[in-house]
């Protein structure tokens, strides 16, 4: 018999499944701080009660498949899945700790986990390597969550230590809406991992409807959105859902959603030589924008083999930046980190295959 994942369920859902209900905290405890991976760790859990959780559930430990540490700290994960499946996650190292002259602790460390959401991807950007292996399954919550605690433990990382999580790893999260939603309140229980809406970002293609629904669901996570072109007919080349759900419709659901007031929405624009990396978009992109608090992040477009589009020069990036920032629409270069390892999604399952075919 397969088990149940515990990590499927929120706290409130496993209270009402063991008695007496506080235990239901007690276990989160031990999985969530304690990163136990059997119920006969849990010592303060009576005997009969553990022996009944392990009888229904598992908690489901990933298993790494593969490794790469990047030289500025990016470490790129590969698990392998109940069903032999694999995802990818990304651990970031956004900021390094700091010492003062008296030897305390200045500044913590910070940290971004990028998670996956699905196995593969049915939206089939032509630009992205995941697309290309089309779409195999949802993730459950459960496994959204696991990639987490895994990166955590696995970098020894004190289970008080709060981070940041960017659903930005393979497959569309607005696609796989029920169970994102579900790990977003699993992330953000306090006797779990107690990572706020506020520290999540949910970066999406931009499927308008579920932009809407998210917001509805007034879970306080901030959105991205993956707009990477101006104009529809470009915007349709690389995202073909876009003939769906264009440009104009995504712009009205951002407007429509709940957006903390000193915050901003993310914009991410990849940036593809020869394609979009001029001025003319700068100029539309600004006029699109108009009237949204936006950031938009620009992405050098990670080539890969048999990729058909090329990397921007550095200058083009500068120049397109300039002009946003002139124009008052606040714009950053992202860093591309870990880029001696396999950067930008879906690459190192890619060369993973790759290995195995081989
Ligand atoms: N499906 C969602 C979630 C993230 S997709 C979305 O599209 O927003 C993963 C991220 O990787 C996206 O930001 C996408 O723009 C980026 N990406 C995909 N292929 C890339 C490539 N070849 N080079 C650089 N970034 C890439
Ligand atoms: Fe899917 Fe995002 Fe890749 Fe597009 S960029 S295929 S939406 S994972």
């Amino acid at each position: 018999m397969i088990k149940k994942n515990i990590l499927d369920y929120t706290k409130l859902e496993l209270a009402s499944l063991v008695k007496p209900s506080f235990r239901a905290k007690q276990i989160w405890n031990w999985v969530y701080h304690q990163y136990a991976t059997t119920f006969d760790e849990m010592q303060n859990i009576p005997k009969a009660l553990r022996q009944e959780l392990s009888n229904e559930f598992d908690i489901l430990p990933l298993k790494i498949a593969r490794k790469e540490v990047s030289s500025d700290g990016t470490i790129k994960y590969l698990f392998e899945l109940r069903d032999g499946k694999t995802i990818e996650t990304v651990w970031l190292k956004m900021r390094d700790e700091s010492i003062d002259d008296e030897g305390n602790i200045e500044n913590e460390a910070r940290y971004t986990v990028c998670v996956s959401t699905q196995v593969g991807c049915k939206v089939g950007c032509s630009f992205c390597l995941t697309a290309k292996g089309g779409f195999t399954r949802d993730l459950s919550a459960g496994e959204i969550v696991a990639q987490v605690l895994a990166v955590k433990a696995d970098n020894g990382l004190a289970a008080s230590k709060r981070l940041n999580i960017v659903y930005m790893g393979m497959g569309e999260p607005l696609d796989n809406l029920d169970n994102l939603a579900r790990a977003i309140t699993i992330f953000k229980d306090e006797d779990g991992l107690s990572i706020g809406g506020k520290r999540q970002t949910v970066s999406t293609s931009g499927l308008s409807t579920k932009i809407d629904k998210l917001g509805e669901m007034d879970l306080g996570v901030h959105i991205a959105i993956s707009l990477h072109a101006v104009d529809d007919e470009l915007r349709s080349e690389l995202i073909p859902m876009n003939k769906a759900y264009n440009i104009a419709s995504i712009i009205d659901a951002v407007k429509r959603f709940p957006i903390d007031t000193r915050k901003r929405v993310m914009f991410e624009y990849l940036v593809i030589k020869n394609k979009n990396d001029d001025l003319v978009s700068a100029k539309k992109l600004v006029k699109l924008l108009h009237g949204i608090k936006a950031k938009v992040n620009l992405i050098f477009f990670n080539p890969y083999e048999g990729s058909d589009y090329g990397r921007p020069s550095r200058g083009d990036m500068v120049k397109f930046q300039e002009y946003l920032t002139t124009h008052g629409v606040l714009c950053t270069i992202r860093d591309s980190k870990g880029l001696d390892i396999s950067a930008a999604c879906g690459q190192l399952k890619e060369k993973d295959l790759q290995e195995v075919a081989q």
